[in-house]
């Protein structure tokens, strides 16, 4: 195998202070790892710029003038994380063997791109890059940033445990996964898709080096609503459950109706009305869940997946 040409995505929004302290850190990564045989010199350092209000494309301009490692990209607007992520990966995947996508803001520990780039050369397609401990990040955003996983797992979205979006993928990877058109996009949810031989490294993760995170609560229950509702039908499943549930106590509900009234307890009609109420209830839901179950499957056709895809053959293919 001859050494693979890398590329690093940076996603950068509103970086102006972060990026002129971490964008050499990045060089110095690139080039170890080139000086170490691992991956070729003509590897890039990419930036992609998502639609910034700040001085930060024209840093990344700069940069890419003064040294031709670094090269950069501009989204013509700001499109979120997850986009600009995308943009980056899409650019690289027919100019270079392998990806590393990582925050521009010093969080995600660079040297364990030693180990990543180790596991694709014995054969990894994909490498997840795994926090080991969150103890720089402040006792609320670990509390809701663990909550975020299980709720996660629970609604039907399966993801990496404790992984961002700091991961190596092959640009063989890349190719098929660009066959993935849906526009609602959770990277962390669709790469697993994808397949491939994968493993995990381990980091710890550092508090950002400078400026202020762009992800607060809010954008983090954002996103969790978006994996769920992009990767699993299963809330619409919970309906159709529920009203199972209901069904039955409301069946619950009409022989206690029909037991009070046959005692004489009651006032003339409550009896009958209690029963309807109850009934209708139960049939709605029930109703409503196997609308939802067509709703779901509706749903996942229209985002066009690809229904197979091959990652080996016994012959050479050119
Ligand atoms: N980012 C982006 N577009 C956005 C928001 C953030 O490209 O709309 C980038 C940002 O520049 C950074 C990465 O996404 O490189 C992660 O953002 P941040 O560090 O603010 O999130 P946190 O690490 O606090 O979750
Ligand atoms: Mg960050």
């Amino acid at each position: 195998m001859t050494t693979p040409r890398l590329f690093i995505v940076i996603p950068c929004y509103n970086e102006q202070e972060v990026l002129p302290i971490t964008a050499p850190m990045f060089l110095e990564k690139l080039k170890s790892l080139a000086q170490a045989g691992k991956i070729s010199e003509d590897s890039r350092v990419l930036f992609v710029n998502d639609g910034s209000k700040d001085r930060t494309w024209e840093i990344i301009s700069d940069l890419a003038k003064a040294d031709e490692h670094y090269i950069g990209i501009s989204q013509s607007r700001n499109r979120g994380h997850q986009n600009a992520v995308l943009a980056g990966l899409m650019e690289a995947k027919d100019k270079c063997d392998i990806t590393i996508s990582i925050d521009c803001d010093g969080q995600d520990d660079i040297n364990a791109m030693d180990q990543m780039v180790d596991a694709y050369l014995d054969g990894c397609q994909v490498v997840y890059g795994v926090r080991s401990s969150r103890e720089t990040d402040t006792f609320f955003k670990r509390a809701t940033a663990q909550g975020f996983y299980k709720f996660l797992a629970l609604m039907g979205a399966e993801v990496v445990y404790n992984h961002a979006d700091y991961r190596l993928i092959s640009s063989r990877v890349l190719q098929e996964f660009a066959n993935f058109k849906e526009v609602n996009l959770f990277l962390r949810g669709l790469i697993p898709l994808v397949g491939f031989k994968s493993t995990s490294v381990s980091y710890s993760r550092a508090e950002r080096l400078a400026g202020e995170s762009h992800y607060p609560l809010k954008k983090m229950i954002a996103l969790a609503v978006d994996g769920i509702t992009s990767l699993s039908v299963k809330p619409l499943r919970l309906i159709t459950g529920f009203g199972v549930f209901v069904a039955i106590v409301s069946f619950i509900g009409v022989l206690w109706a029909i037991i009070t009234a046959l005692l004489g307890k009651t006032v003339a009609g409550w009896a009958s009305t209690t029963c309807i109420v109850c009934f209708v209830s139960g049939v709605q839901l029930i109703c409503l869940g196997i609308i939802g179950e067509y709703i779901g499957k509706i749903y996942m056709e229209t985002k066009q997946r690809p229904r197979y895809i091959i990652s080996e053959r016994t012959w050479e293919q050119d």
